[in-house]
């Protein structure tokens, strides 16, 4: 017996952000799950509520086949689908935190409109080749001195290994609230930025590695405060980094949007443009200054502007009426403010028609307003 999910929109939203951004912990989840362990990739076809059906294409020339895979606990969905991928991820050996650590030194810190701060930083080991919406989950920490080397990805030691067995152990048992309680506190000093550019110098004594990372700062939030405390010299980590991936964008007329918080992927997929069909763009900004950030920007010929000025409680609003005057398009990527994103992600599909792995529109961050006592 499977229990169809009742809100189609919340399950087709789990279903492609898993599709388009998780597929790597998916293909894990399959491998833990399938005795076929040559698995070229996954794709999750629906969810029920006891588990999700997996479309499995094993490596060479096979047919994929379906698969049904069962929830572990019970919670809400995006908890069930999670605990599924770090059960995996434990099961294969494999680390649900230290060896995606990354160390940069902070080399440069520059303004560059009223709310952006510009951080340049060096890496030892190589910045991805294709970084357009390559974000980093930097902890809100700056050491002072040299880090150690880190230590070499792959299989884990003892103790790390029993540390996610007994961390998965808990999980299972934790109440969906403490267990959402927990999950919060783990991430509470992490915040995620985009890599807008990399680059490498090579001299005679070898190859270094740069980046830019652009902050958009507002008021005295943790990350803006981590932001305004860093000085050249500084060394500073991420615990986690995620790819964006934009092949959907290659052909057919595209929408992008984007507000600050994603100028810096925006820039980036602009100044990496493939289309021969130029995109129509639109950008949403609190204050009408923070758009000057375009103005070092590299635009494909013929890209259509539309600019936004807007409190983040419109951003939905003022999108969606945008995108009442533009005629036909076949993509979209966008990200901004979660609850607008939402609005325009379902308007895109159910009215647009932009399904799947053509509608990338996602939240950046969560708009809350501070309680007062
Ligand atoms: C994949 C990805 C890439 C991102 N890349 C970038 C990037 O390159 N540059 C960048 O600046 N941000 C980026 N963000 C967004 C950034 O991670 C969030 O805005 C984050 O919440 C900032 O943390 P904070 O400590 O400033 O605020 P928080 O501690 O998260 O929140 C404190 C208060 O500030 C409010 N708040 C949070 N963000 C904003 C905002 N943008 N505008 C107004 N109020 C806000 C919250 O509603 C809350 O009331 C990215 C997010 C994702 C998911």
């Amino acid at each position: 017996m499977r229990t169809p999910i009742k809100d189609r929109d919340h399950k087709t939203d789990i279903i492609d952000h898993v599709n388009q951004d998780h597929s790597d912990e998916l293909l894990t989840i399959a491998r833990a799950h399938s005795p076929d362990t040559d698995i070229h990739s996954a794709r999750i076809t629906d969810i029920f509520q006891e588990g999700i059906q997996v479309s499995i294409t094993p490596r060479g020339n096979q047919d994929p086949y379906d698969a049904f895979i069962p929830f572990e606990i019970e919670g809400d969905l995006e908890e069930k689908i999670l605990y599924s991928a770090y059960a995996a991820i434990v099961k294969q050996g494999g680390d649900l935190s230290g060896s995606r650590k990354h160390f940069f030194e902070v080399t440069g810190k520059t303004q560059l409109t009223t709310h952006f701060t510009r951080l340049t930083l060096r890496s030892r080991t190589p910045f991805p080749e294709y970084y357009p919406g390559y974000a980093y989950g930097f902890i809100l920490k700056t050491l002072k001195g040299q880090p150690e080397s880190p230590p070499p990805p792959g299989k884990t030691g003892w103790l790390q290994q029993a540390s996610n067995r007994f961390f998965i152990w808990l999980m299972k048992r934790l109440s969906s609230n403490s267990r959402q309680k927990m999950l919060t506190n783990i991430n509470k000093n992490v915040r995620l930025y985009t890599l807008r550019k990399a680059w490498q110098t090579t001299s005679t004594d070898g190859t270094e590695y740069y980046g830019h990372v652009d902050i958009f700062t507002h008021g005295d939030s943790p990350g803006s405060l981590w932001s305004a405390g860093l000085n050249a010299g500084d060394i500073i980590l991420s615990r986690s980094e995620s790819a964006d991936k934009h092949p959907h964008l290659a052909t057919g007329q595209a929408l992008l949007i984007a507000d600050e918080t994603a100028f810096p992927a925006l820039a980036a997929i602009l100044e990496q443009w493939q289309n021969p069909l130029p995109p129509v763009v639109i950008t949403l900004s609190a204050l009408a200054e923070e758009q000057d950030y375009f103005s070092e920007a590299r635009l494909p010929a013929g890209t259509r502007m539309h600019k936004a000025i807007c409190p983040a409680d419109r951003q939905g609003e003022d999108v969606l009426a945008i995108i009442e005057t533009l005629q036909d398009f076949d993509t979209a990527w966008g990200a901004m403010e979660a609850d607008a994103a939402k609005a325009v992600r379902h308007h895109l599909r159910n009215v647009r028609n932009i399904q799947g792995k053509n509608n990338h529109t996602k939240g950046y961050w969560r708009l809350r307003t501070e309680k007062k006592t």
